[in-house]
């Protein structure tokens, strides 16, 4: 086993050297501009990147003239949610969106209320869930976009995204989809379930960083999007800036193991994640798991140790990469807008831990894991016994 053991998958993944491998010759042999008309060189780089976007298509039940290649997830969500804005403005002015979604999707939605759009946030229950009824009850006449994510990234919890899908097309609102965090566990048809608009990352299922795509539907009903790039007119118009052959390579990899292996994958890693929970609560009194414990990704688990601060703790286990639960939203040092949207009270959530496993975590790597952890919160529980009956 190598030390330290990373287990932080929802802020990365490592990348899969199978998807190295594909990328390697686009960096020195095949490194043609996909936009090059006149020679083999271009030819090449833009077949690599079809058969990418086949890929990425199948993965999600699209047709590839829905994919549009981005430099992330956070590019896809703006292009998703500002795209819309821009085009269906004048319908109307109202977007809702979910209290838990990731920061690209709500500082998106934050800089269309500075250009007077009105942003309905919908709150959702202790178990981290939004209620369709309230999403139901939310959308009005002027109502042009639902941005809910599939899968959180702190809490893993997975919302109930075909009724959402179904609530949407009722009302003929465009449904957007952040399914970042879902990609490489969860079986998505994007048609299936209603979805208009669905972002994608790379480095989040073992693929590259710098890419990922937005899938935009074509038909019933065809979306039209506003570029947010200007430039050469690249991805039909709404993506300017050469492709990013490389990324876009890895991406499509990734996404064709995805689509062989989640299924097994996720009964695997579900596997090691419920041993992981259980050799820590068998072992530790009062620990508690914030949301969903059924409906969540098998790679997430997300506990608070009452009355032992996370900083503390990471300081204890450096063999061990974990993120503290509270702070791990976005760069700034804020206590978790995802725990306090559950109700969990900021001393608590400044006690918790977030566990991301991936595809190539190992048993033995669990049960480091685990008692790292239950060795940390003992000693510092012995150290402070008064600590642990705080709350
Ligand atoms: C990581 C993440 C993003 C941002 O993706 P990038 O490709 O890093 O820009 C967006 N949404 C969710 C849910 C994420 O986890």
């Amino acid at each position: 086993m190598q030390l330290p053991v990373y287990m932080d998958s929802h802020a990365t993944t490592p990348c899969d050297p199978r998807v190295v491998e594909a990328m390697l010759p686009t960096f020195t042999k095949m490194f043609g501009n996909a936009a090059s008309r006149d020679h083999a060189f271009g030819w090449e780089a833009e077949a690599l990147v079809e058969q990418a976007r086949d890929r990425v298509a199948d993965l999600l039940g699209a047709d590839p003239t829905e994919i549009v290649f981005t430099s992330g997830a956070t590019e896809s969500d703006n292009l998703a949610i500002k795209g819309v804005a821009g085009v269906y403005g004048g319908k109307g002015r109202h977007v809702i969106t979910c209290q838990t979604e990731h920061e690209a999707v709500l500082e998106t939605c934050r800089s269309l209320e500075a250009g007077g759009f009105e942003v309905t946030r919908l709150p959702v229950q202790p178990d981290g869930l939004i209620r369709p009824g309230e999403l139901a009850a939310a959308i009005r006449d002027d109502t042009i976009l639902v941005s809910i994510m599939y899968a959180n990234n702190e809490i893993g919890v997975i919302q109930p995204i075909g009724e959402i899908g179904r609530l949407c097309k009722a009302r003929g609102v465009l449904f957007h989809c952040d399914a970042v965090q879902a990609m490489d566990w969860v079986a998505i048809d994007a048609r299936v379930l209603g979805i208009d608009l669905l972002s994608i990352s790379g480095h989040k299922m073992h693929g590259p960083k710098g890419v990922g795509a937005l899938y935009a539907r074509r038909r019933g009903p065809r979306v039209r999007l506003q570029p947010q790039m200007s430039g050469g007119g690249h991805e039909r118009g709404l993506r300017s800036g050469t492709l990013n052959v490389p990324g876009i390579v890895g991406l499509g990899k990734a996404a064709e193991i995805a689509a062989a292996q989640r299924e097994e994958d996720g009964r695997r890693v579900r596997g090691l994640r419920d041993r992981l929970l259980d050799a820590i609560t068998s072992r530790l009194p009062k620990v508690v798991v914030n949301g969903s414990l059924e409906r969540r990704l098998p790679n997430n688990l997300h506990l608070s140790f009452p009355g032992i601060r996370a900083e503390t703790m990471l300081k204890g286990m450096r063999d061990l990469a974990v993120s503290s639960g509270a702070a791990c939203a976005s760069a700034t040092q804020e206590p978790s807008h995802v725990l306090r949207a559950l109700g969990v009270p900021d001393e608590l959530a400044e006690c918790s831990l977030r566990f991301g496993l991936h595809r190539f975590t190992t048993p033995e790597e669990v049960a480091f894991a685990a008692d790292q952890v239950v060795r940390t919160v003992q000693r510092l529980r012995e150290k402070s016994p008064r600590a642990s009956i705080d709350i």
